[in-house]
This record gives C-alpha cells, structure tokens and sequence, in this order.
C-alpha cells in the first residue's frame, strides 16, 4: 500500500461514523422476523399441549394439574412450528434473544386463576291477578229478593 493510499484511508476512517454499533448506549434494532425467542400469552392459552407434541426439540412442558406451561429456553431452537401450531395463537416469537446464562434456563408461566362468572340476579316477577274470562263475562247475580212477611190473624 503506497503512503498516499494508506493516508486517504486514514482519513477516511477519522471523518467518517464508526462501523460498529456503540452498544450498550445504541440498542439494537431488531430486523422485522428475527426469531428471537418465545412468549405465551397465558390469558388467552388454554394448555391443550399440542405445543409440547409438536415441538421437536421437547422444550415445552404443559401441566395441566399445576396449571403451567413453561418451555426450556436452551432446548428451543427458535424453529417457530409452536406459534404455527397453536389453535388459540397464543405463542409469538419475540425479537430479542434469551440472555445469556452459565445455567439452562426455563421460563414457567402460570395460568392466571379465573374468577367464577357472576350469576345474573333474576328478579322475581309481581304477582299477577288472573282473571278467568268465564268470571269477567258473567254478569254478577242479582241478591236475592226478601221474602214477603206473612202476618198473623188473630183467630178471635
Ligand atoms: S398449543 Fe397454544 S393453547 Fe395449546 S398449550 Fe400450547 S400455547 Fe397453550
Ligand atoms: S420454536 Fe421450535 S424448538 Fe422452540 S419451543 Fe417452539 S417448536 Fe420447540
């Protein structure tokens, strides 16, 4: 390299932005369908395990009893077939990437417990004056007539 080249370079190197990201200051922006890692939306989950069935790493574990869905964040293979599969599309493959650890991880998620549906309060109805058809035609009966007073002759 000729001492003029290498000068431009130089130059070149000093004026212009840095190559590399300045990170931590300057977050990384995520490209759109980076498979970063996986999310459950436990509201919405209804722990049918076909998640766990389908995945072919074995990272999830649905448990029914305990109400938990949890997957092993250093099994998964960011494969996605989870969020294909799901029938309530609860999973979502988020862009950012599981931290870095000396240990395996696995992220639990708990069902949220639901509270009983409150019963509708049924308001019991008046009481509702039935009047027979056949009573409302009638005419009322006239009162009977009081007999007339028979008097008495002295037979004397
Ligand atoms: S397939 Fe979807 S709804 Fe079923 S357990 Fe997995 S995450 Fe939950
Ligand atoms: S992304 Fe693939 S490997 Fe990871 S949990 Fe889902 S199915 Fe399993």
């Amino acid at each position: 390299m000729s001492l003029l080249t290498f000068t431009k370079t130089e130059f070149h190197n000093l004026f212009s932005k840095p190559a590399t990201r300045l990170y931590p200051q300057e977050p990384r922006v995520y490209p759109e369908r980076t498979r970063g890692h996986i999310e459950n939306d436990m509201d919405v989950c209804i722990l049918c395990g076909l998640c766990s069935r389908k995945c072919p790493t074995g990272a999830i574990k649905v448990d029914r009893t305990g109400k938990t869905w949890s997957i092993s964040r250093f099994s998964c293979i960011q494969c996605g077939y989870c969020v294909e599969s799901c029938p309530k599309k609860c999973l979502s493959m988020k862009q950012t990437y599981t931290q870095p650890g000396s240990e395996k991880q696995t992220a639990v998620f708990q069902k949220p417990e639901t509270e009983p549906k409150p019963v509708p309060k049924v308001e019991p109805k008046p009481p509702q004056k039935v009047e027979s058809k056949q009573a409302s035609d009638s005419k009322p009966e006239p009162a009977p007539k009081p007999e007339p007073k028979q008097e008495r002759k002295n037979a004397t």
